[in-house]
């Protein structure tokens, strides 16, 4: 899945960033920053390249928060274990449809 350097939300344009110490940070491998519109993907775990099947489900489950935050729904927002179930088919469906080739 390629990602891209940036993507539009709800009339928002998101940056998306990269960072290799987000995991000992944050005890995530991503997030979305509403504030500042950046989406920041954690690119490597102590020296080891994440994946790009692991990076794409990353960023589609910061883009589904992002899905939720911009319906206003923030009961869902903040619903981890729903929004990595989302992230996960929506992957296999971007994947399955070849809309990033
Ligand atoms: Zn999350």
């Amino acid at each position: 899945m390629k990602i891209p350097k940036y993507i539009q939300l709800a009339g928002r344009k998101y940056k998306i960033r990269y960072s290799d110490n987000m995991a000992n940070d944050r005890a995530c491998n991503g997030y979305i920053h509403p504030d500042v519109c950046e989406i920041v993907l954690q690119k490597s775990i102590k020296g080891t390249p994440r994946d790009e099947q692991a990076m794409g489900i990353t960023f589609c489950h910061e883009l589904i928060h992002g899905i939720f935050l911009a319906a206003g729904e923030d009961e869902l927002y903040s619903n981890e274990s729903l929004v990595s179930k989302m992230a996960e088919l929506l992957y296999q469906i971007i994947n399955q449809l070849g809309v990033d080739k």
